[in-house]
């Protein structure tokens, strides 16, 4: 048994939220770049260059990446082998992300209720936390920072098993297409299929998360994503809606056993400020 203070839990979260919000991912980075390179239309040049230059501004100085700086949405894995000590695990998370949103002066984007008064917390708290168990004695932590202007893009369909994989890519690119310019594009799609209605889009929010340019390793999701992707971006949507060949970036594809009846899938939709870290403690 090993045990870790949940202290350590609450600093390796603060400084994952602090260095996400102002450093893109190198991976994101290069996409943009060879979106770039490949782009004709002047207009969507000269809007993928504007996310570029937005990079290099918040690299030279630590300003975030984009305005919503999102809530923040954290994946753990602790192994059953570990004890946590110094007080809760989930509050521990809270205090991170508490932390990270004030000292980088981030903006504070959750309401405590989300109907009728919806005030603001004032301290983008609470975080989503999904927590699970895996042999051994080691934490691992996911955390994203997830804007709402994609999410509110993102979408779940209960297919039939008939709908096949023809189905799966209408559900992919529809969802794209209605999103239009909303997302922020170019946009990184993650998709989840199979599982039941709460944990396809699990797998979906996951998939984002992927490296760019990492397929899957089953052949025939690794197939499905390529063509997700031609078909997507042959919407024309472009860089900022405002047409162009590059809508989306990357597709990421994940799968679940479901059940005999259904064939569940969600969409995710990540804007070009993705921003997410790990850690192993
Ligand atoms: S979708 Fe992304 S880029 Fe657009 S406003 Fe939200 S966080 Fe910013």
């Amino acid at each position: 048994m090993r045990t870790v203070d949940v202290s350590e839990i609450s600093q390796a979260v603060r400084r994952m939220y602090l260095e996400m919000n102002v450093a893109v991912l190198p991976d994101v980075r290069g996409a943009v770049e060879k979106a770039l390179a490949d782009e004709a239309s002047p207009a969507a040049r000269y809007a993928l260059s504007q996310i570029r230059d937005n990079y290099d501004v918040s690299a030279r100085t630590g300003l975030p990446l984009c305005q919503d700086t999102g809530m923040a949405v954290l994946f753990i894995t602790a192994g059953q082998d570990v004890h946590f000590a110094g007080g809760d695990l989930y509050q521990a998370v809270q205090q991170g992300v508490r932390d990270a949103y004030r000292d980088g002066y981030f903006r504070k984007s959750i309401v405590s209720e989300p109907l009728f008064d919806r005030k603001n917390t004032g301290d983008n708290c609470p975080a989503v936390i999904h927590l699970s168990l895996c042999p051994g004695e080691k934490v691992h932590i996911l955390a994203m920072a997830k804007g709402f202007g994609s999410e509110n893009m993102s979408r779940v369909f209960m297919l039939a098993p008939a709908a096949g994989e023809e189905g799966v890519l209408n559900a992919i690119v529809s969802a794209v297409r209605d999103a239009g310019p909303n997302p922020c594009p170019p946009v990184i799609v993650g998709v989840g299929i199979g599982g039941n209605f709460e944990t396809a889009p699990l797998l979906a929010k996951k998939a984002t998360a992927r490296p760019l340019g990492v397929h899957h390793r089953d052949e025939r999701y690794a197939a499905l994503e390529k063509k997700a992707l031609d078909r997507i971006n042959a919407l024309g949507i472009g860089a900022s809606g405002i047409g162009g060949l590059t809508t989306a970036l990357w597709v990421s594809a994940e799968y679940a056993p479901t059940h005999i009846a259904g064939m569940p899938v969600a969409v995710c939709i990540c804007c070009h400020a993705s921003r997410h870290g790990e850690v192993t403690l």
